[in-house]
């Protein structure tokens, strides 16, 4: 039962943006609300005024509060949008990020359309590059491994969930390549763990609701791309392509750790913030 007393969509909104503060307030506090309410994003533009029940109010209330005392909102909602896709999330899965389409596209430049293709990524996480590659290329193959058992199991279930029959799964190990079997690649695609083990923001933020492993790697934070760099040729096929997302000022390391493996056309792109993101390189054809 609501009353007359009770808030509509606009005010809670409002006062919600308001405590959380910063950039994202306001997008916090619509998504938090839209789970409390069930509803697509839509919604909000016809239920402005809509009165608010109590029991509603109450569990956007200790949604809102877990988000002041730091867990992300992916984490409290469940979801994160990637692409085109809805991806479930929890706490053993990296949260998607809006920087990590880059290396989508970069890789969907790569892969021809409507030709039978492999492609391999290498801790998937919820399943984000892999899922967005299988969606934009149903022909090609998508290899997706992850060393954590809980997030190949999200990431299995959003690919049922969009129905993406074109994607095997694989657990993985310290082996990046284990999984990969002696098998050859178009293109092997992967946003390891980059940052720095020292870097203080690992104790900030929404980082630190996140899988430590599928965050820090090493001192400098290249442990794991070193790795991957080093194994990845025999996985390509002639002319495959290494598409490895970084930090901002990791490119100059990578460009020469793969260029050091032998790749050729080696080459670092940059995200919508004009940051080092990507860094690429392929095998002789
Ligand atoms: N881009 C993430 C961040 O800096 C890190 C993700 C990763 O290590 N792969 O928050």
């Amino acid at each position: 039962m609501s009353a007359a007393s009770d808030p509509d969509v606009r005010h809670l909104l409002a006062d919600a943006a308001r405590q959380l503060g910063g950039e994202m307030a306001r997008f916090d506090a619509e998504l938090l609300l839209l789970h409390v309410v069930q509803r697509p994003r839509s919604w909000l533009f016809s239920h402005a005024t809509d009165v608010v029940a109590p029991a509603q109010q109450q569990a956007f209330a200790s949604l809102l509060a877990r988000r002041l005392a730091g867990e992300p909102v992916a984490y409290l909602t469940g979801h994160r949008g990637f692409w085109t896709l809805d991806l479930q999330v929890d706490s053993t899965t990296l949260i998607p990020r809006p920087e990590t389409e880059l290396l989508v596209e970069l890789a969907l430049q790569r892969l021809p359309p409507d030709q039978p293709l492999t492609v391999a990524d290498l801790g998937t996480g919820s399943g984000a590059i892999a899922l967005a590659l299988a969606s934009e290329r149903p022909q090609a193959e998508v290899l997706a491994t992850d060393a954590s058992a809980g997030a190949l199991a999200m990431a299995r279930a959003n690919a049922q969930r969009h129905q993406l029959g074109n994607v095997r799964f694989a657990l993985g190990s310290s082996d990046w390549f284990a999984p990969l079997q002696g098998r050859q690649f178009a293109l092997i695609a992967s946003n390891p763990p980059y940052i720095a083990s020292v870097d203080p923001h690992l104790h900030a933020g929404d980082l630190r609701f996140e899988p430590p492993t599928a965050l820090a790697s090493g001192l400098d934070g290249l442990d794991d791309i070193r790795l991957i760099a080093a194994g990845a040729l025999p996985h390509l096929q002639p002319g495959g392509w290494l598409l490895l997302e970084h930090g901002w000022d990791q490119g100059a390391a990578i460009r020469a750790l793969l260029e050091h493996a032998g790749l050729q056309d080696v080459r670092t792109e940059q995200d919508l913030e004009q940051r080092d993101r990507v860094t690429l390189g392929r095998r002789a054809a």
